[in-house]
């Protein structure tokens, strides 16, 4: 592994109080060292594990990760930042929002994703293993998904089809991206483009449609809105569902 990205930080597990080393990758070049990849993709990577207690607990810190392999360019912040205002008072879309996380060598890339955390960094990197090497693995990504239940009864007189398919779209978008409302259009254009959703109507092509999509998806609940114009993913509360529908 690139040492110089390796950083051995002392912490306290703040659920025993064990004083402990952990070590901590600041940079992942997971097309250089696949290893990395590998490890991200079992959850391992810049997590907390306590020793002692063996508690698993989100890393605190940002951090980058870059697999050029696979098109993946990720800021990963903590978790918790999705319910912090003060997190998107950085994020303006007018602006270059990266100023405010980014410094170094990686300071003027501009195509990143926002990932809330190890697990939304998982399904991205998981999402684009897929469609880079089988897209059926998408196809059977959306066969397989589960909808939660109080998602198809909070929205109990829309067709369960239609909620489904949504649902599945919306899963595949990284969660608490901040988006313009044309990106997220562009967002949606991409994934309707290799889903191939069979449930999802064609004619839902042209920029007023996905419009109206957009609209529907946060009426359901799907997609929230913060700020004005700006969409921000994937509703919390179905999202931590999204484990339960990969193995069988
Ligand atoms: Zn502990």
């Amino acid at each position: 592994m690139n040492q110089q990205n390796v950083l051995n930080q002392n912490e306290t597990c703040p659920v025993c109080g064990e004083y402990q080393t952990v070590e901590f990758v600041s940079i992942v070049n997971a097309s250089e060292f696949p290893e990395l990849r590998a490890k991200v993709l079992d959850g391992e990577l810049n997590q907390f594990f306590c020793r002692k207690c063996e508690s698993v607990l989100p890393n605190p810190q940002t951090w980058f990760y870059l697999d050029n392999t696979l098109s993946i360019y990720a800021i990963v912040v903590p978790p918790d930042s999705i319910c912090n205002s003060n997190f998107y008072a950085q994020w303006n879309p007018e602006l270059d929002r990266q100023v405010q996380l980014i410094t170094g060598p990686y300071e003027l890339h501009t195509n990143y994703r926002l990932c809330f955390g190890l697990e939304d960094l998982v399904r991205y990197v998981t999402f684009r293993v897929g469609y880079y090497t089988f897209r059926k693995d998408v196809r059977r990504y959306y066969l397989d998904c589960r909808v939660p239940e109080d998602f198809l009864q909070k929205n109990k007189f829309a067709k369960r089809k239609r909620l489904k398919s949504l649902f599945c779209l919306v899963s595949f978008f990284p969660a608490g991206q901040v988006l313009t409302l044309n990106e997220c259009i562009y967002l949606v254009n991409c994934h309707l483009t290799h889903f191939n959703n069979p449930n999802i109507l064609q004619k839902e092509a042209g920029q007023k449609e996905r419009i109206l999509l957009i609209e529907e998806l946060v009426a359901l609940g799907l997609l929230d809105k913060v700020m004005d114009k700006v969409l921000f993913q994937v509703n919390q509360e179905w999202y931590p569902l999204k484990n339960e529908a990969g193995d069988n």
